[in-house]
């Protein structure tokens, strides 16, 4: 029996991991544990994902109690999840993305000799101003299994010296999620429940620190989502992290009425949300291909982008906070003249099924 434990955090992981679970169980020989660091613990941060889409129980859960400052958070991940480690000794720890609990998680595995594998490998914004940046180099610098998800992060790592034949191009876990519970995003609900019908609203979501952490930036988007709204209703469910910012910097009051402010939606019915919307604004990572599958027009509001594919393939566009950026793009959406975008290799609802069997071989 070889025993493979991943460590998740956040709200991305908890949707990158939920088809693995499901494969490794018909497999007798392997023994498959979660560990949630505690990273996201409010139920709509957390809870609901584990239950909307089936993922099991986790197997260790953490309750942080610092949470001062992000290094507060890793140093506090690193020591709970070395007690963890040095008594379940598993022979691969597997983490996904590039937060602080994958960061945390793949340090201890690797100080004590466990073969770390790194789900969607190989990313890159080139900005290390970003906390993910950093942490996705380290992942990486420490990894000994690659999973990617775009020839982009192929690329950068063989650039990096990685050994290719431990880099393996396994396609987007994220959108084998949304292809399984397809039948369950088109029955949400969520539309009606908010009143806006298909092709007649823009979705919003912003929680990125350059973006959110600072008054003046805060207060150039409210700016800019104001002029957003006088296009279509615009939905926008808000990061916790957003709505704590808006109230410091009494900003809250100066959003347009035309924007539905909501608290973070669970799965199905966010995804459900950007499948019928005109148009997404973010600055999500996941959100970015997310959109790109369902071949909806997406604006990101950041300065680069570690998933290229997206815009070079997809239908994501890179945007600056200015009015006047966004109301161009907006009005190429508007006169039909925006790319529609295709989907990407290998994101075919099947990279879980890669990865699975990139393991098994692995541990073979
Ligand atoms: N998401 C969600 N509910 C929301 C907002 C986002 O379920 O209210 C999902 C979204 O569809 C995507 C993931 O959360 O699958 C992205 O998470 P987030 O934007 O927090 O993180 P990032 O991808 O930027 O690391």
């Amino acid at each position: 029996m070889k025993k493979i434990l991943t460590c998740v955090g956040t709200r991305p992981n908890f949707i990158k991991i939920t088809r693995l679970g499901k494969l490794f169980a018909e497999h007798n020989d392997i023994e498959f544990k979660v560990l949630h660091t505690g990273q996201h613990f409010d139920a709509n941060m957390s809870e609901i994902f584990f239950n909307q889409l089936g993922i099991s129980k986790p197997d260790y859960f953490f309750n942080l109690t610092t949470g001062i400052s992000q290094l507060s958070v890793i140093a506090e991940i690193i020591h709970k999840a070395e007690q963890v480690i040095l008594e379940y000794k598993p022979d691969l720890v597997m983490v996904p993305g590039d937060v602080n609990s994958s960061l945390a998680c793949a340090l201890v595995a690797s100080r004590h000799n466990i073969p770390v594998a790194h789900i969607e490998s190989g990313l890159r914004s080139f900005d290390k101003t970003m906390p993910e940046e950093v942490n996705r180099i380290l992942i990486d610098d420490m990894a000994d299994l690659f999973f990617v998800t775009e020839e982009s992060g192929t690329k950068h790592l063989l650039s990096e010296g990685k050994d290719k034949n431990k880099i393996v191009f396994t396609g987007n876990t994220m959108i084998d999620s949304l292809v399984s519970f397809m039948p369950n995003i088109e029955a949400s609900g969520i539309k009606e429940k908010l009143g806006v019908e298909s092709g007649e609203y823009i979705l919003l979501t912003f929680h990125r620190p350059g973006n959110v952490d600072d008054p003046e930036s805060l207060s150039d988007l409210v700016d800019v989502l104001n002029v957003i709204a006088t296009y279509k209703k615009a939905v926008f469910p808000i990061h916790p992290r957003t709505v704590k910012n808006l109230e410091k910097f009494g900003l809250d009051s100066k959003l347009s009425t035309n924007i539905i402010l909501t608290g973070p939606q669970g799965y199905i019915e966010f995804l459900s949300l950007i499948k019928g919307a005109w148009c997404v604004i973010t600055d999500s990572g996941g959100v970015q291909e997310e959109t790109t599958f369902l071949q909806v027009p997406c604006i990101t509001i950041r300065p680069n982008t570690e998933r290229p594919v997206t815009v070079d393939l997809g239908s994501n566009t890179m945007a600056d906070n200015s009015v006047g950026t966004i109301t161009r793009i907006l009005d190429q959406i508007k006169s039909g003249n925006y790319k529609k975008g295709e989907i990407p290799p290998l994101w075919d609802g099947k990279s879980s099924e890669r990865i699975v069997e990139a393991c098994l071989n692995y541990l073979a």
